[in-house]
């Protein structure tokens, strides 16, 4: 199982890469396939969230247009709160889950 606390790095990456994986991608946004314009605001998205396991690399990253993006990171951050609740359920022993400690 991989550990849902730890997370790769986010690279910083120059425009110039930022264009180079756009143009790989075919420059439309991969969550709603729709053709990414010069005027429209998009931003790079981890396919697989960091904080669900994904990679910081290349492959999985894609352009997402913003209003696409939004909502996506949201779901990722809840997502990423369940699973770690669901691991702390798991792995935490039954007196630390009673304790206010762990959870604050
Ligand atoms: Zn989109």
């Amino acid at each position: 199982m991989t550990n849902p606390f730890k997370h790769d790095k986010r690279k910083h990456r120059t425009p110039l890469e930022y264009a180079r994986i756009f143009a790989e991608r075919g420059g439309c946004c991969h969550i709603c396939k729709r053709k990414l314009g010069p005027a429209d605001k998009w931003e790079l998205d981890h396919i697989i969230a960091l904080s669900k396991g994904g990679s910081d690399d290349d492959a999985n990253l894609a352009p997402a247009c913003a209003w696409c993006h939004d909502p996506k990171s949201d779901t990722d951050t809840s997502d990423a709160a369940h699973i770690k609740q669901g691991y702390a359920k798991h792995f935490v022993p039954k007196s630390k889950q009673r304790s206010r400690s762990w959870r604050a």
